[in-house]
């Protein structure tokens, strides 16, 4: 079976402000690097338009209504102090969410392997009602709930390696036992959540990493906490939320990993959901804001994933 790649040109039109970290030329990188001869197997599929009654699983209409009155027709308007919306920044959005739920789409149908979404605006900071942190709306959450929805899936994990905490996610499922939310990320740090002690029901597992953490203790929170979680749990489906920012050429953070690391703990969770989920994993593009830290972690990344 193959590894699926979803992408789609409107991702480039959520236009940010000049000097913004979360611009478009994120994906013309990842777009590149990818184009190198050794993924020429993979499975690259324009990404579907979302369907707009999905935001629903993890937002309420009055929140959905809110984001989209605040399009503007041109320009930039600010929804956060860091979070704007240009006037594609809807499909763009919607289209994320379509693709994430096409990915889980394609996993449990057998269509893939495993697939990466490489889209934009990111997700993991959306909160139920709160656009923050660049993102508008959470696709992780709302992939997850498709699966569920549309799938059966029981038990969904949610593998959270963005150098930020998902605040976002945790807050959606803080007391959903069907889902388990594992993070690592730097504290202190935005957004400030993502202590140890917070647990959710159980279902919750934060790692914090102090800064200046480098590979071995990234590893090793890896290994003693995020996945023992995973495989107690058994999940039907492994969801990455898959920020770079944790890379050391990042400019947003003080970890210190190389793009070996992001290959170590995909081939990880790979392991997990070959155990538990018939190999079913969905990767979604989150964070990582140097461009050429991004481009190799990606490709460490999704080259581990090819490999099966
Ligand atoms: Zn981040």
């Amino acid at each position: 079976m193959v590894t699926r790649i979803y992408s789609h040109p409107i991702y480039l039109e959520h236009i940010t402000p000049p000097g913004h970290p979360e611009r478009p030329d994120r994906l013309r990188v990842i777009e590149r690097v990818l184009d190198d001869e050794k993924f020429a197997a993979l499975d690259r599929v324009q990404a579907p338009e979302g369907d707009p009654a999905t935001i629903l699983y993890a937002h309420p209409q009055s929140f959905v209504d809110k984001v989209h009155a605040a399009i503007p027709e041109t320009g930039i308007q600010r929804v956060d102090a860091d979070t704007t919306v240009s006037p594609k920044s809807w499909q763009a959005a919607l289209t994320a969410i379509g693709a994430a739920n096409a990915a889980v789409d394609d996993v449990f149908a057998g269509r893939a392997s495993n697939v990466f979404v490489a889209s934009r605006p990111p997700g993991h900071h959306a909160e139920k009602s709160t656009a923050m942190g660049f993102c508008l709306f959470n696709h992780a959450a709302i992939a997850a709930r498709h699966a569920q929805k549309a799938h059966g899936a029981e038990r969904v994990a949610i593998v959270d390696w963005d150098v930020h905490h998902g605040n976002g996610t945790q807050h959606i499922f803080w007391d959903d036992p069907s889902v388990l939310f594992c993070s690592t990320h730097q504290m202190p740090l935005y957004p400030g959540t993502g202590a140890k002690d917070e647990t959710g029901v159980g279902n919750i597992v934060n790692a914090p990493l102090a800064p200046r953490t480098g590979s071995d203790l990234f590893r090793d929170a890896f290994r003693t906490r995020v996945l023992p979680a995973v495989e107690n749990f058994a999940p039907d489906l492994v969801i990455v939320s898959a920020g770079f920012d944790a890379h050391h050429l990042d400019p947003l953070a003080e970890i210190n990993l190389t793009e070996e690391d992001f290959d170590w703990a995909t081939g990880q969770l790979m392991e997990s959901a070959d155990r538990h989920a018939a190999g079913r994993l969905v990767s979604l593009l989150e964070g990582g804001y140097d461009l050429h830290g991004l481009a190799f972690s990606v490709a460490a990344h999704v080259g581990r994933m090819m490999k099966g």
